[in-house]
């Protein structure tokens, strides 16, 4: 009786799969990525969502939320509910996770839900508490998905930039995103050493804001320091090394008379607006490159000690394959200008960026998607209910 229950069920799952469009999520606590098996990545949003205050009504997911961040009248709130790197707004994570799945049916699909459920595999943050897992999971199935996995991001991450995470041989990933910077040291298929740090993007806008404040008492906005960090953000000095190596590649031969060591890049500036301390009024101001630097160099040190301690807390064998294999850096911020550079000087150990690290973890979960034996191996939570 249970044999033939369970064949039942195996046909039943079969049929299903031949009409689902099956789901890769990325959670992300600033943006978050949906990856549909067969079409490749069809929705890419930030993660926020916008709610009435009194009736905790979901009034906006997405791109349409965020135009509202800072706008909103009192009756209505917009809420990151991942950036922390935990769930801090259960009500508004369900609502974003079941607002892709269905958008996913009403844009894409012929056939009902209802008929034709999704299999979906989510990649969360690692700090996320097993309590919040769960309730992603149930949240996935209760909007409708067949079956709901979830990825710890770091090996979605890995999977998704094509390394072997199964290989007897230690990998570093190093995921900045908006919320969380998370580092993972990987090998034989699973997370050996890990550190979700509460440090990444917004700590670099949150940097910037503070240090215009105190040095200009000028008030800005986190939106335009982010785009302040975006603009002219560096982590490194731009040497002439870097400037000459591009010029001899431009130039060819001709590149070289270029005299190297004495000439100086010029630093960019960039106009802001905000509000002034002294006078509540509203006024513009230059900044430069060596300023935006200046402010964030706290932030990128902590990244890096991070890294330095993850590095620490790993087995010997696993750290000598990652001083010759390299760290794999993605994430949006990663994008920072010369952060790399600035991984390498410090920690004296390779780094090989990502060539599209705002997508790592989504194609990490698409991967796993058309893997059936991928996914039974790195599964956190999941299966059918
Ligand atoms: P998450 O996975 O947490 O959702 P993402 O990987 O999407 O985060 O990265 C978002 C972060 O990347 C934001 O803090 C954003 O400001 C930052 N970012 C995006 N582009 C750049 C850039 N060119 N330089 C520096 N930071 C960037
Ligand atoms: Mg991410």
């Amino acid at each position: 009786m249970l044999l033939w229950y369970r064949n039942f069920l195996f046909m039943f799952n079969k049929l299903f799969s031949l009409f689902s469009h099956d789901i890769g999520i990325d959670l992300g606590t600033a943006n978050t990525l949906v990856y549909v098996k067969g079409k490749g990545i069809v929705i890419r949003e930030p993660s926020v969502v916008a709610i009435h205050k009194k009736t905790k009504k979901v009034i906006a997911v997405g791109i349409e939320a965020k135009k509202m961040v800072g706008k909103t009248p009192a009756s209505i709130i917009t809420v990151r509910p991942l950036r922390g790197g935990v769930i801090s707004d259960f009500d508004a994570t369900m609502a974003m996770i079941s607002h892709y799945i269905q958008q996913v049916y009403e844009v894409g699909s012929s056939i009902p839900m209802a008929f034709s459920r999704p299999r979906v595999v989510i990649g969360i943050p690692s700090s996320v508490t097993e309590v919040e897992k769960r309730a992603v999971w149930e949240a996935a199935l209760s909007s409708g998905a067949r079956e709901a996995f979830l990825i710890e991001e770091p090996m979605a991450a890995a999977i998704g930039e094509n390394v072997s995470v199964f290989a007897p041989t230690g990998i570093m990933v190093v995921d900045i995103g908006g919320g969380t910077t998370e580092i993972a040291i990987i090998s034989l298929g699973g997370i050996v050493v890990s550190k979700s740090l509460r440090t990444a993007g917004d700590d670099m806008d949150l940097a910037i804001a503070h240090y215009i404040r105190l040095r200009h008492g000028l008030l800005i906005g986190e939106k335009t320091a982010e785009e302040l960090k975006i603009s002219i953000g560096t982590a490194y000095e731009k040497t002439t090394k870097f400037k000459n190596r591009a010029a001899i590649m431009e130039h060819g031969a001709q590149g070289q008379d270029l005299k190297p060591k004495e000439e100086k890049v010029e630093e960019k500036v960039a106009i802001i607006r905000g509000r002034d301390i002294e006078t509540g009024l509203p006024k513009s101001l230059k900044i430069t490159e060596i300023e935006v630097r200046e402010a964030l160099s706290p932030v990128l040190t902590q990244i890096i000690d991070a890294i330095a301690g993850v590095l620490e807390d790993a087995p010997p064998e696993l750290t000598s394959d990652i001083l010759e294999h390299g760290i794999l850096l993605t994430g949006g911020g990663s994008q920072l200008f010369g952060f790399d550079h600035l991984i390498v000087e410090r920690t004296h150990i390779p780094v090989i960026r990502s060539e599209d690290p705002l997508t790592s973890v989504v194609r990490g979960t698409g991967k796993v998607l058309e893997d059936p034996s991928l996914l039974a191996r790195v599964k956190v939570i999941g299966g059918l209910k």
